[in-house]
């Protein structure tokens, strides 16, 4: 018997092994955190090591959000978003804004930080979504006001970082990353310090270290975007593997009775439509966070070239059309075990 611990609201499930021949079920702490469900999750025979995974995890979570939420005014991000000048920025926010650079360059912009004023058009910050389809003047304005390479970095010395904008009404929303990159921050204290059978989980953005059984390895539900109460199929995670998923069905507005996702296309300024969800495996949790966004972005036809870029990262996208079809990168097949009910629906992306 499988069984499924369901995060609410994320594509991906942790399936738990319960056959009788197995070892007790792994300890499993969760709590509520950066606007999302954060869990970690510790192999039986390392149950002595969960309340310092959950003490050490959330502790970084909580570190990190204090430097990088848009949501604390006195976040060092909030202080860049609204500034004119440079401001001065941690060592941590440096790394983290080095990383979200590195990825929108390596996508070729499909993943780019500073798309907030296209998240305020398109109501995806909380605010109410617009009546109609906005018209093309004000999306070319809020597109004025994006281009990670207008963001600048200045590594000034160890002791003094500094951060800015080369253009006005310019702003960062790590919405696409932060999760990953603080899943990874924790995954490298907790394997620094004890190492243990383990699994981090924030928002479906998960690493695992070790195996869930001395006999078999972790292994990751991807739910189906059309009914997010089953899953399409499993994947067998390799010990420091990551995995990330965007889905349209999770955060959407709809605006003339069409849905789209909380994504948008930095090169048109528009929400993604045509994609249902994707899910990317990767060897660190930023990585597969950026690239589920980014992957989401140039959708089925984009995908090779971006994955052919990124060798670290495979992926599964399962357009918004039916029948459902679940294209593969070749990597991702390799650990993937389609539901036998949706085998047929499995296409393998082309090179
Ligand atoms: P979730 O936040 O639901 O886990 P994602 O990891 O795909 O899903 O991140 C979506 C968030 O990323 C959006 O809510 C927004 O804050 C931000 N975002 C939207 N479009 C882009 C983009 N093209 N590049 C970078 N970040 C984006
Ligand atoms: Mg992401």
């Amino acid at each position: 018997m499988k069984l499924a611990i369901s995060i609410p609201l994320v594509g991906i499930a942790i399936l738990l092994s319960a056959c009788s021949k197995d070892p007790a079920p792994p300890a499993e702490q969760s709590w509520l955190t950066m606007g999302t469900f954060a869990s970690v999750t510790v192999r039986s025979d390392d149950a002595e090591h969960l309340a310092y995974y959950h003490e050490t995890t959330s502790h970084a979570f909580d570190e990190l959000n204090q430097l990088l939420s848009v949501y604390l005014p006195d976040s060092e991000i909030s202080q860049l978003n609204g500034s004119t000048g440079m401001v001065a920025i941690s060592q941590e926010t440096l790394t983290m804004l080095q990383e979200t650079v590195r990825y929108a360059h390596g996508t070729s912009g499909a993943f780019d930080p500073t798309v907030s004023p296209l998240i305020q058009l398109w109501g995806f910050s909380g605010g109410s979504a617009p009546s109609g389809f906005p018209a093309a003047e004000i999306i070319a304005g809020a597109l004025e006001q994006t281009g990670y390479q207008h963001l600048k970095l200045s590594p000034a010395s160890p002791l003094s970082s500094m951060a800015g904008f080369d253009r006005p009404g310019m702003s960062i929303d790590l919405g696409g990353i932060a999760k990953g990159f603080a899943v990874d921050r924790a995954y490298g204290r907790l394997t620094e310090t004890r190492p243990a059978n383990a699994l981090i989980n924030l928002g479906g953005n998960i690493r695992c270290h070790g195996k869930a059984t001395p006999e078999r390895p972790w292994r990751i539900g991807v739910r189906h975007p059309f009914d997010t109460s089953l899953t399409i199929g499993a994947l067998t995670m390799q010990s420091g593997m990551a995995v990330a998923t965007s889905g349209n069905y999770e955060r959407f507005v709809t605006i003339d009775g069409e849905r789209y996702a909380h994504i948008v296309d930095p090169r048109t300024g528009c929400p993604v439509k045509g994609m249902a969800g994707v899910t990317a495996l990767s060897t660190s949790a930023t990585e597969a966070d950026a690239l589920s966004t980014a992957l989401f972005v140039v959708g089925i036809e984009g995908a090779p070239a971006l994955l052919k870029a990124l060798p670290t990262t495979h992926a599964l996208l399962v357009p918004d059309r039916t029948p459902m079809e679940i294209w593969v990168s070749p990597g991702f097949q390799e650990v993937f075990t389609p539901h036998p009910e949706y085998a047929d629906a499995v296409r393998l992306l082309g090179n």
